[in-house]
């Protein structure tokens, strides 16, 4: 029954992503099914976007609300769910003002125009390069690909857009000589996702911070997957007690649907003045009717409580069987954003899982990443264990 989707998929899809031959049609909770009726537990959420798990009650009946009253208006016009959207995120963070785009990579987008407009705005035109870090991960259009410092990513796509210099993720001395008086901004996840879900030493963001005001460059952190709850905290950076200039949001801020955001201080998001920047779906009624009821959820009493509590628990679940199994290099992460790396390939133990009705995922071809959505509980967690715990022990004897 997944077959014909999936023949479907191959014909007439473009051949961009690689995929796994199931087709998943229902969603509930941190649970999704295929088009056969075969369940999976989800570890993947969609890619760190289902932190509430699908189609949570409150993002259901929130989308239904808006879809009957209004569903897209332009910025031409002031749009209700989006000026409380904007209000709510501020009011949870360092940020005064929020530009609304539709992805993460086009918040970054907005991030590199902002970083540049700024210091344009001062009188210092000639600042605009930025720096960002080795295994980073921004997006894929031509501006945050040009700042993600991961070479595979750019084969066949150059020219890149100029203006990028990359140095190592954790390295304190490195983003030292890197600031020159061409360096308007230093971009950075303040743990990183794609590149392997690497987590910098306690002091690293807070002395970047100091870096940044030293020079008096800005300090942008893309929080598109570590954000909203993801790592036990609203966003990754409040574990750090560190204010940046910038944030990028996106992945889980909608509950599901598309869109994204730059947030920042007025001092410098007032330099996206009329004109300047644009996007015509940016913070429609519908993606933030979703996010607004999906924050609402997020920032429930206890809700991040229980999502540390619980991370906590997969966390020394991970360890537990690790411990028992050569091929382990290292257990890491915050929240539940977890990752267990090996000395091996690990795509094997991907699909072995999603036979046994787990969905896991595997980033840098040797990293097991663990994203479930925050709501999973620890019966769920606890069906996970011995089945990677054996399929460790498979590709540990191969
Ligand atoms: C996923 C991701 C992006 C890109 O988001 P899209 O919505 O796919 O454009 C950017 N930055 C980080 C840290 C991400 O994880």
């Amino acid at each position: 029954m997944n077959k014909s989707i999936i023949q479907l998929t191959e014909k007439h899809v473009a051949g961009n992503y690689g995929r796994y031959p199931i087709a998943l049609v229902k969603g509930k909770g941190s649970k999704v099914w295929d088009k056969s009726g075969k369940q999976y537990i989800d570890f993947v959420s969609g890619l760190a976007v289902d932190n509430l798990g699908h189609c949570h009650p409150s993002v259901v009946s929130a989308i239904k609300k808006q879809s009957e009253k209004l569903i897209h208006v332009s910025n031409l016009y002031h749009i209700e769910p989006q000026s409380q959207l904007a209000e709510k995120i501020t009011s949870l963070s360092f940020a005064d003002k929020v530009f609304f785009c539709n992805s993460g990579t086009e918040a970054n987008e907005a991030a590199i125009k902002l970083a540049r407009r700024y210091f344009f705005d001062q009188g210092q035109p000639g600042r605009t390069e930025i720096i960002t870090m080795f295994n980073s991960f921004h997006g894929r259009t031509l501006g945050s690909l040009s700042a993600t410092a991961q070479t595979k990513l750019h084969t066949g796509f150059k020219p890149l857009l100029p203006g990028f210099k990359y140095i190592p993720f954790n390295d304190l001395p490195s983003a030292r000589k890197a600031i020159t008086k061409k360096t308007c901004a230093i971009l950075v996840e303040p743990m990183q996702g794609e590149g392997g879900v690497n987590i910098p030493d306690p002091s690293y963001l807070k002395e970047l911070k100091k870096l940044c005001q030293k020079n008096g460059i800005l300090l942008i952190f893309d929080e598109v997957q570590t954000g909203f709850g993801r790592t036990g905290r609203l966003f990754a950076h409040e574990l750090y007690k560190i204010k940046p200039d910038l944030i990028t949001l996106a992945k889980a801020l909608g509950g599901g649907l598309a869109i994204g955001a730059l947030a920042g201080s007025n001092r410098i998001m007032k330099s996206f003045v009329p004109g300047t920047h644009g996007a015509t779906f940016g913070g429609n009624p519908l993606a933030c009717a979703a996010a607004l009821a999906s924050l609402k959820v997020l920032t429930g009493k206890n809700f991040l409580n229980k999502t540390r509590a619980t991370g906590k628990y997969f966390l020394k679940c991970l360890e537990k069987i690790s411990h028992k199994n050569p091929i382990v290099k290292e257990v890491r992460g915050e929240g539940m954003f977890l990752a267990m790396e090996l000395n091996k390939p690990a795509a094997d133990i991907v699909n072995n899982c999603m036979k046994r009705g787990f969905l896991i995922n595997c980033i840098q071809l040797n990293v097991l990443r663990f994203i479930p959505p925050l709501v999973i509980t620890r019966k769920e967690i606890d069906s996970l264990i011995p089945v990677l715990s054996d399929c460790l022990n498979k590709l540990s004897d191969q």
